[in-house]
């Protein structure tokens, strides 16, 4: 008998409760990952995922060859390259992580619909991609929770499953074709992490021992970079959500509860995104905004020159290593909704194109949180770049890193390029600011009619 495991956003040996079902259901198990060409053809390919990907690919298959096994890879529609390979190999069930996107739905479905006429079966797990599933914990009468703090306080309480370790052997069937692993593409941003659970799992122990006790103090400290930086090892599944929290709750401390409490907002939005697929586009809680479109200030935004250091640090981070640091996501992402006016969508593609840890259901519901037509209660709050820069990256390290034009700029004056004296500042190849902030301001609230 053969199964097949069909790996998807859990590229990884160890607790993966998939792999483990399809061991366990079949004495042969085609470990398999498809190209799926509606990702690409979506455009959501960006080259620094694909990058990460090709990565992740390569160190799964190197693991399961470790145990006698291999990855078979194919490229195509997810659904028929499926079928074709359960057919050459007479696979009988096929297993699957539960995805909470649109696109995840229908994968599911037309899988089912296409194996279930070759009287195949499929098997769709929970607790994979997150330690609670969507849907497990709902408020009353409710599909899902749309305020975070609720949603911790009984996400908090549920049982979480036992990590599994990794198989000691997986039998592949002999001859069953597969491409070649992908390589990386040309267009990568310079500074981009390597995937892959061996060093998603090398990480998390460096940083569970050197970052996590300090966490809750540092983790706002834009220079001091003192966050995980597990986000892209948790999109890709190389690390395992479950087993996270339950180390984490291990270590315990100040430091392990904040990070914990971080791992549930990326579990809520999962929450969210599963009741509500058409948050990735549509605001949650329409507010009649009139967005501004495209234009010169979504332009300067996206290339780091809107003058306002900090938000060019953020934006050149970006683009350099394909990561943000979260603070710094925050402070970019409500300067151009709430200073500059433009539509979160404008904003959230272009974090899609370029960030490693990408997600459908983080991006878009940031997004809508910090541009007030989602999760937050207080929908009109604005961060101002030059508070948070003070409060954030008091002595302008963090701008000082990202835009070498201020590089000779000491202190907290960084912040302020327009208040230098003017000798100083004609000197700079650095733009004036793009919009006066109370300016700004005042039209965002009479825009919103506050
Ligand atoms: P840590 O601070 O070490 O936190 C640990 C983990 O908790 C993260 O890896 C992440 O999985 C989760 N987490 C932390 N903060 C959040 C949060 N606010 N929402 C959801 N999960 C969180 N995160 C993504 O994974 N993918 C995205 O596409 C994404 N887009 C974002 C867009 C905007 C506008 C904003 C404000 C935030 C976005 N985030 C996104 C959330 C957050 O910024 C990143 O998860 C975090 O910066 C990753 O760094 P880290 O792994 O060092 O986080």
């Amino acid at each position: 008998m053969t199964s097949i495991c069909l790996f998807t956003a859990d590229l990884r040996l160890h607790d993966n409760p998939v792999l483990r079902a399809a061991l366990d259901s079949a004495e042969q198990v085609v470990p398999l990952f498809v190209l799926d060409e509606a990702i690409e053809a979506a455009g959501f390919a960006a080259p620094n995922r694909a990058a990460f990907l090709a990565d992740c690919l390569a160190d799964l298959d190197a693991g399961l060859r470790e145990r006698g096994g291999r990855l078979v890879l194919r490229r195509g529609d997810v659904a028929r390259e499926t079928c074709r390979v359960a057919e050459e190999t007479g696979a009988g069930q096929v297993h699957i992580a539960a995805g909470v996107s649109r696109y995840a739905a229908r994968r599911e479905e037309r899988l089912r619909e296409a194996l279930a006429g070759a009287g195949r079966e499929l098997r769709v797990h929970d607790a994979v991609l997150t330690a609670v599933p969507p849907g497990a914990v709902t408020p009353a009468g409710k599909e899902s929770f749309g305020v975070f703090t609720p949603y911790f306080r009984r996400w908090e309480r549920a049982d979480l499953r036992d990590p599994l370790g990794a198989p000691r052997v997986v039998r592949v069937p002999d001859g069953v074709a597969s491409r070649p692993l992908p390589r990386a593409p040309k267009g990568t941003s310079p500074g981009l992490p390597a995937g892959g659970e061996t060093r998603a799992r090398e990480r998390w122990r460096a940083w569970r021992a050197s970052g996590l006790a300090a966490y809750e103090e540092r983790h706002d400290d834009l220079a001091g970079d003192a966050t995980s930086r597990l986000s892209p090892h948790l999109h890709f599944g190389c690390l395992s959500a479950t087993e996270l929290v339950r180390s984490a709750r291990d270590a315990g401390g100040p430091g392990a509860d904040a990070f914990v409490r971080q791992l549930a907002w990326r579990e809520f939005h999962h929450q969210v995104l599963a009741a509500r697929p058409d948050a990735a586009s549509r605001d949650l809680r329409p507010r009649g905004d009139r967005w501004h479109g495209e234009g010169p200030e979504a332009d300067a935004w996206r290339a780091g020159r809107t003058g306002y250091p900090v938000i060019d640090a953020a934006m050149r981070q970006l683009r350099h290593e394909g990561w943000m640091h979260n603070r710094a996501r925050l402070l970019a992402a409500s300067f151009l909704t709430k200073t500059l006016y433009v539509d979160w969508r404008i904003g959230a593609a272009h974090f899609l194109e370029l960030l490693v840890d990408g997600d459908v259901a983080n991006n878009q519901l940031n997004w809508q949180w910090v541009a007030g037509t989602g999760t937050d209660t207080r929908p009109n709050r604005v961060l101002n770049p030059l508070v948070q820069a003070r409060r954030f990256d008091p002595d302008g390290a963090y701008v000082r890193r990202w835009v070498p034009e201020l590089a000779g700029v000491r202190g907290g004056a960084v912040h302020r390029p327009w208040r230098l004296p003017e000798a100083e500042r004609g000197a700079l190849d650095y733009p004036a600011p793009l919009v006066d902030l109370d300016e700004a301001l005042a039209r965002f609230r009479g825009a919103r009619g506050k």
